[in-house]
This record gives C-alpha cells, sequence and structure tokens, in this order.
C-alpha cells in the first residue's frame, strides 16, 4: 500500500510538470504553423536581401538544434515535424543554425529559386566593376558586425595599396554610410595615412543604434589594428549628408546628394541593406517631429501620435506604441480601406487595438501636409485636420540596389544560391 502511495506520488510529481510542458509545446507549435503560413502567403514578400538559411525537407529530421542554436530566436521553428522559415526577414545570417543541424540540412543562399536578389559583383577585396568604387559590409550581401569590420579593413588595405590618389583639392576616399563597415574602413584608411571622410544620412553607428533596447550585440573579434575601441573623437563625420549619386570625374568620382559635393580618388559604399526611407512628398515633412522609424516609445510619452502606412512595418510600430500605453493618441493613417498584406497574428493584435479604441484606424485616408500641431489628411468627406505631435512614416524603402545600377555597378542576381 505504502509503495503504491509512493508511486502514485512520484507520478504525480513527475506528471503535472510534463503535462504543463507538453501544453506549452503545443501552444508553441500551433503559433509557428500559423506564422509559417503567413510567411508561404506573403512569400516573395518576405524573401531577405542578405544570406539566409535553407532548409532542405527530406534531409531535416527535426531535432530542433538549428531552433535552439539561432541567436536570433524567432527566425526558426520546428512545424510538423520539420523545421521551417518562419522570419526570414530577420536572419542576420549567423549561420548557428547551419553549424548545428545534425544532419546537414541546412545550408545559407541569396534569394529564392523564384525570387533573385541583386548584388554587386565584387572582386575578392571587395572592389566593384567600377574601379575604385568598393562596396562593403550588408550590401555586399553578408551580414553582421564582425563581417562588416573585416570587409572595411581589407578595403582599406587594397585603397593603401593602389595609386589611386585625390588630385589637389580632393579626397584620397569618401566614405559613404557610417556603420561597422563604414567605420571601420575610414578608421583603417585613416591610420594608413589618407585624407578620408565619413558621409551617413542619419547618426553614427547605422543599423546597431536601431537595435531594440534589450539588444545583445554578437560582434565576435573586432579587431581595428591600432585603434582598439571605436571613439566618436577618432574622426571626421558629417551629419546627414544623404549620397544620391555617383558621376565619374576624370580619373575621380563625384558624390553629390541635397546641397553637398565632393571629389574623392575611391569610394567606398557602406550603406547596409535598409536603403533610403519612402517619403510622403507633402508640405511639412521635413519637420523634426516626422521620424521614419520607432525605435522606443518612451521619446512618443504624452503625445498624439500618427504612423502613416499600411503595411507589417506601420502596423508593428502602431501596437508597440499602444502597448507601451504612454502616447496620448495613437492613430494610423492608411489610403486604402484595408490594412495591406498583414501576418495574420499582427492583424488580430490590430484589430483588438481598434477595437479596444488604442489604435484609431484612419482608413481610407491620404496625408496632405504637416504642421508642427497638427496634420491635414484628405477623407472621403473632405480635408481632416487631426491635432497631432509626432508622425512616423513606414511606407517601405528605396532599395541601395538602384543607386548602384545607376553608378552603373555591374550587378548579379543570386536564386537560392550561395
Ligand atoms: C535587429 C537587428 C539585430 C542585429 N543583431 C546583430 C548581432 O547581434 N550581431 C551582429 O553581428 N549583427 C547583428 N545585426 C546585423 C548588423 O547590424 C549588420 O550586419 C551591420 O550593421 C551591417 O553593417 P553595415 O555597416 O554594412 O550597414 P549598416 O549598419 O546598415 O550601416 C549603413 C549606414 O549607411 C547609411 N546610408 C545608407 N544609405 C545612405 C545614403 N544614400 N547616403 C548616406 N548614408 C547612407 C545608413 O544611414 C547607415 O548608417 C543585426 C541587425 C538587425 C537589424
Amino acid at each position: 500500500m505504502t509503495t503504491l502511495v509512493v508511486v502514485l506520488g512520484l507520478v504525480a510529481v513527475a506528471g503535472v510538470p510534463y503535462l504543463v510542458w507538453t501544453r506549452l509545446e503545443a501552444r508553441k507549435h500551433k503559433r509557428a504553423a500559423i506564422i509559417h503560413q503567413d510567411t508561404l502567403s506573403l512569400g516573395e514578400d518576405l524573401v531577405p536581401a542578405s544570406i539566409h538559411p535553407e532548409v532542405d525537407l527530406d534531409e531535416c529530421i527535426g531535432s530542433g538544434a538549428c531552433v535552439r542554436a539561432c541567436p536570433e530566436k524567432d527566425i526558426l521553428a520546428i512545424t510538423d515535424g520539420r523545421a521551417r522559415l518562419l522570419n526570414p526577414l530577420s536572419c542576420i545570417g549567423h549561420s548557428a543554425c547551419m553549424q548545428a543541424c545534425p544532419v546537414g540540412a541546412i545550408k545559407l543562399v541569396f534569394g529564392t529559386a523564384t525570387r533573385g536578389v541583386e548584388l554587386p559583383r565584387l572582386t575578392p577585396s571587395f572592389e566593384t566593376t567600377q574601379p575604385g568604387i568598393f562596396v562593403i559590409g550588408e550590401l555586399s550581401g553578408i551580414g553582421l558586425i564582425r563581417n562588416a569590420v573585416e570587409q572595411g579593413r581589407q578595403a582599406a588595405v587594397t585603397i593603401f595599396r593602389s595609386s589611386r590618389r585625390g588630385r589637389p583639392g580632393e579626397l584620397d576616399a569618401i566614405v559613404v554610410g557610417a556603420g561597422p563597415a563604414g567605420i571601420a574602413a575610414a578608421l583603417a584608411l585613416i591610420a594608413h595615412g589618407l585624407k578620408v571622410q565619413i558621409v551617413d544620412q542619419d547618426r553614427y553607428g547605422g543599423t546597431v543604434t536601431h537595435y531594440p533596447r534589450s539588444k545583445v550585440v554578437m560582434t565576435g573579434s573586432f579587431e581595428l589594428p591600432g585603434y582598439g575601441s571605436i571613439r566618436r573623437k577618432t574622426m571626421t563625420k558629417e551629419q546627414l549628408l544623404v549620397l544620391e549619386a555617383i558621376h565619374a570625374d576624370g580619373p575621380s568620382w563625384r558624390l553629390v546628394g541635397p546641397g553637398w559635393q565632393d571629389r574623392a580618388a575611391s569610394v567606398v559604399l557602406a550603406l547596409g541593406r535598409r536603403g533610403a526611407p519612402r517619403k510622403l512628398g507633402v508640405p511639412g515633412e521635413e519637420l523634426a517631429k516626422v521620424a521614419y522609424r520607432l525605435i522606443e516609445p518612451e521619446p512618443f510619452a504624452d503625445q498624439h501620435v500618427l504612423i502613416v502606412g499600411g503595411g507589417n512595418a506601420a502596423a508593428d510600430c502602431a501596437i508597440a506604441l499602444a502597448r507601451a500605453k504612454l502616447c496620448t493618441s495613437v492613430s494610423i493613417s492608411y489610403r486604402r480601406a484595408e490594412l495591406a498584406r498583414l501576418r495574420s497574428l499582427v492583424r488580430k493584435d490590430i484589430e483588438r487595438c481598434f477595437a479596444a479604441g488604442t489604435i484609431v484606424p484612419l482608413l481610407g485616408t491620404e496625408v496632405v501636409s504637416i504642421a508642427e500641431r497638427h496634420v491635414t489628411l484628405q477623407t472621403a468627406e473632405g480635408m481632416r485636420q487631426l491635432i497631432n505631435d509626432r508622425v512616423i512614416v513606414q511606407i517601405g524603402g528605396q532599395p541601395p540596389s538602384e543607386l548602384l545600377r545607376t553608378i552603373g555597378i555591374e550587378l548579379v542576381e543570386k536564386r537560392g544560391e550561395a
């Protein structure tokens, strides 16, 4: 009798956690299956421009080793006993999944069989088909900070060893993009004694400065010979210069953007992959209250915020603000009567916010002008003024490959290849 009680007790002690665990696992798999269906339905829209994993479903044994190894956590999941890509756009190419797979079922590729990704044709030292123009970092197709830094260093060594030097009044090199790749290249060029300038349309630091607050940045080994840690004072950076075009100028290059131009013998393009945010093109858009991304909700506290756009990015942004419960009001303006091509979980979340009144849907409206204290919207009923403190525009971006093409740099299309 005593033995039976002990056995039953042990079964109960072990069984309850097991039951809880299986329920949690089942819920996780159900959620993964929904996201996977979304990913399939959004299909081509979700092909990342940089390297990402491709799972061979015939080889995959569903061990989950890749899911556990992924540092970004929500990229892969097991559904129906196989690893699936849930969130390919967030993959940054750590390759940890590929290394962890016990049966070699994962490879890292660019593009897919049906949708190619265009990458610049580069020499091993990252020079493009235009002599003296280099492409490094994520724009070359390879992600990760440590790779960006290493490419920057290698490009700088090649420029230093070449005979390309600026004519009187010109720079030896201009680096466009002050992310990890551009900073590394500029520092290495300066270390070699070259006359260098680095320009960026945004803040110093590139994509790294837009990571969510709690993001852990794994840089791997980050060596900048002769410098050690990177300090802001180490180089000159012209704030907020957007590169729009590059023209040949004898043996040098002339770089042009709104309100500036400069000449240099070599150009290092370290533009990343995010591209320039698409603008509304309405009066008042130049006001400081207009932003093109949400990093943290705190700066929007106690303000009337309008998000403009109808895709996942705009919806995610509105949901994040509504959840933070800091804003006086959160509205979303989209020119169509319905939000477009949302992932189903995002749609559920935003509809819940609409129902709860935490996000005001302004569908079928178009922003026609922006002023300090209000925004004017074109609606089906005519013009409407909305009290407003901040506007966040989320209507996509212009891919940097367009800029590369205008410079005459040869691009190669990759369709699911390494
Ligand atoms: C959410 C997230 C998390 C990540 N986590 C990690 C991580 O943990 N570890 C890791 O190693 N990597 C991580 N990555 C990847 C890493 O951030 C990138 O690989 C790296 O930033 C690429 O560096 P880059 O210098 O090539 O480009 P970027 O960092 O994107 O910098 C490009 C710069 O170019 C500027 N620019 C672009 N176009 C123009 C123009 N026309 N004129 C002027 N300036 C222009 C931009 O403003 C930007 O400052 C993460 C990425 C994201 C999005």
